[in-house]
């Protein structure tokens, strides 16, 4: 397992899967907690068995899979039930991360969590991806092709950009073009093969 570990968040949008592909491209192995949480509910897993039990065949889809929208509807309108998912899939989650950077080989490894949470004891380190929100509405747009409303109450139901940015340790202000991304990434790949290297 590597020894070191940074996590990655910010808001829809702000750019942590740009920034964690950078990271990628310098050999960085990432753990990708939505990923995780795809994985995990693959059919024939203990999660998905489980899943499948409580609320039978309408949460299947035709091919097998989970109908993620479907379970989405369901656990959002009774809470128990979004509980009972949260509390069936933490450990399995979890599992899957540290085995991504049990077997990561680089100097250290990056831990890219959705937008809801903060550092977590896995973390050595925090960096917040931090963006205008104007520009993060504006790109949102363009890669989702959502109306503005949504995005907006989807920022909304985020945790606020301050208490974001309480969470930093390092802060990646992603308003530029993606060369002065890439630079600042390289930029904290030098400081954490420093801090790595010390831990
Ligand atoms: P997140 O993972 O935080 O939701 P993404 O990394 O997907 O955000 O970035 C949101 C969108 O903005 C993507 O389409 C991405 O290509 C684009 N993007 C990210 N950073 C920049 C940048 N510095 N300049 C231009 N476009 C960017």
């Amino acid at each position: 397992m590597t020894n070191y570990v940074v996590g990655i968040t910010g808001g829809i949008g702000s750019g942590k899967s740009t920034v964690a592909e950078l990271f990628e491209e310098l050999g960085i192995t990432v753990a990708d907690a939505d990923q995780a949480s795809r994985d995990i509910v693959k059919p024939g897993e203990t999660a998905y068995l489980a899943i499948v039990e409580k609320f039978g065949s309408s949460v299947i889809l035709g091919d097998g899979t989970l109908n993620r929208a479907y379970l989405r509807e369901k656990i959002f309108s009774r809470k128990s039930d979004r509980l009972w998912l949260e509390n069936l899939t933490h450990m399995p989650i979890m599992q899957n991360l540290t085995n991504t950077l049990r077997h990561a080989e680089s100097a250290y490894g990056i831990l890219m969590l959705s937008t809801g949470i903060g550092k977590s004891p896995l973390m050595h380190r925090m960096i917040v991806v931090d963006v205008d929100p104007e520009l993060q509405v504006s790109r949102v747009k363009q890669r989702d092709h959502n109306d503005e409303s949504l995005i907006r109450k989807i920022m909304a139901s985020q945790p606020k950009r301050e208490e974001r940015l309480s969470w930093a340790d390092d802060i990646i202000e992603n308003n530029g073009d993606l060369t002065s991304l890439r630079q600042k990434v390289y930029d904290f790949h030098e400081t954490y093969l420093k801090l790595a290297s010390h831990a």
